[in-house]
């Protein structure tokens, strides 16, 4: 993250830029501006050791007006309030995006997970719900994994809420083990949904994805599906990935299997250049400057910045992650000719399939991976398309594009409500 902004100084500017291309009203920009509701809580928890340390906890409910709020929550030891924020308001603009009946949210704590043990963590999980679960349920806000949280969390949170309720509370949360209500394919919703948007960018723009050559920024939940499926659906050629301890290069091309197997048992992508001939290890940042077809930053926020965004020699940015540009990079890519899937439609597969997860729970009724892949790829098509009429409609990029049709659904629905 450079010092350009914080990343919900970076929430607010978009939405100003998109407010002007639109010509949003002064009120509702300014409602829409800010969060409905925010919550910071302590979370005491007994470590293993018989101390106890207290956690801090963040719940942003940014806009109710579509729906109940939805949204992640992250286990993040550099978490802020403004983050979680930036990430609240992005949650609003993707369900809109995507036209579910859904607003936005966030969740997060400030701790890293690979420090406590499993009974610690659980005990953390369930102190979190205890200090928000009134403030969350199916009709209210609906929480789900993000950076470091997984199925596991999620179970231990449903749980914990249905104690409190006293009754079986599955459509509290998504993201569950799928013995207890998930959904089919939500494991793969997120890079499969960004898939879904490339496919359709690559024929905008003529680019034949069976010869195109991919890196992948991450390797976590997005970027190990993301170097799963380019390779699975399109035949492209991932030659780059990295993790938070570093990258590998390997212009021939990296196969998913061993690279993920590699990762699961060392938990890192970096040492297996050390192994494996024709493979070298990079840098992140060199990772982000490499001469590919398709660049896909599936880590954190604000990687892509004004000091590199210059270096970018990618022809399509798909971006997994959240916030990874920067608005200032944003301006450079423009010049630049980068064509770029923002963030909340890129990465909106996750939030898509989650939704089905709660109209499966809802109804009692569970669906084949089939007919789940079959309605997200209608959702991210349909969402896809209206972004990219728009923005050729305005002559915008994408993120303003897709800014213009989520804002616009939120507008209306706040309007409807009477509010603004
Ligand atoms: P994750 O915790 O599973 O993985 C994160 C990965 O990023 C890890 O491999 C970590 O090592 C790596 N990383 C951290 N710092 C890095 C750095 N400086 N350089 C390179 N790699 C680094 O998280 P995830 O669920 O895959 O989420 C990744 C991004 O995608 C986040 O921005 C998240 O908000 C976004 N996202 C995830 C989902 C989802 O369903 N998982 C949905 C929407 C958006």
């Amino acid at each position: 993250m450079t010092p350009e902004m914080n990343p919900f100084e970076i929430a607010q500017r978009q939405l100003a830029l998109a407010a002007e291309v639109m010509g949003l009203d002064a009120t509702p920009h300014e409602f829409l501006r800010w969060p409905m509701r925010e919550f910071h809580v302590r979370i005491p928890v007994r470590m293993d050791d018989g101390t106890t340390r207290v956690f801090e906890g963040f719940r942003v409910q940014y806009n109710d007006a579509r729906g109940p709020t939805k949204g992640g929550l992250r286990f993040y030891p550099l978490e802020t309030f403004d983050t979680v924020r930036a990430l609240a308001a992005w949650m609003t603009w993707k369900c809109a995006v995507v036209d579910i009946p859904l607003g936005g949210a966030k969740g997060g704590v400030v701790c890293n997970p690979k420090e406590l043990s499993l009974s610690e963590l659980e005990r953390l999980s369930r102190g979190y719900i205890r200090a928000l679960g009134h403030y969350v349920g199916p009709e209210i806000d609906i929480p789900a994994p993000d950076v470091y949280t997984n199925p596991q969390i999620m179970a231990w949170m449903m749980d914990e809420y249905s104690k409190m309720v006293g009754h079986n509370a599955p459509g509290m949360i998504t993201g569950k083990p799928i013995p207890l209500g998930g959904s089919q394919g939500r494991g793969d919703a997120t890079a499969r949904g960004g898939m879904y948007c490339m496919r359709e960018a690559a024929r905008a723009l003529d680019i034949d994805l069976s010869q195109a050559t991919v890196a992948i920024q991450g390797y976590g939940n997005a970027g190990q599906y993301a170097h799963e499926l380019v390779s699975e659906l399109f035949g492209s050629r991932v030659v780059a990935v990295s993790d938070s301890k570093g990258g590998i290069y390997c212009p021939d091309g990296l196969s998913f299997e061993s690279v993920s197997a590699h990762k699961q048992d060392e938990g890192t992508v970096l040492t297996y250049a050390d192994a494996a001939q024709a493979c070298q290890r990079i840098t992140s940042a060199e990772l982000l400057a490499l001469d590919v077809d398709v660049l896909i930053p599936a880590a954190l926020e604000g990687v892509i910045h004004a000091e590199n965004a210059h270096d970018i020699q990618a022809r399509v940015i798909a971006e997994l992650a959240n916030g990874p540009t920067t608005p200032q990079a944003d301006e450079i890519l423009i010049e630049k000719g980068v064509y770029v899937i923002p963030d909340f439609l890129c990465n909106a597969g996750g939030v898509t399939v989650s939704y089905f997860e709660q109209v499966q729970n809802a109804y009692g009724f569970y669906w084949d991976i089939d007919l789940v892949h079959q309605r997200l790829d209608q959702k991210m098509t349909s969402a896809f398309q209206a972004v990219h009429r728009v923005a050729q409609q305005h002559g915008t990029p994408n993120r303003i594009a897709a800014y213009v049709v989520a804002v616009a659904r939120v507008a209306e629905a706040c309007k409807l409500r009477g509010w603004v």
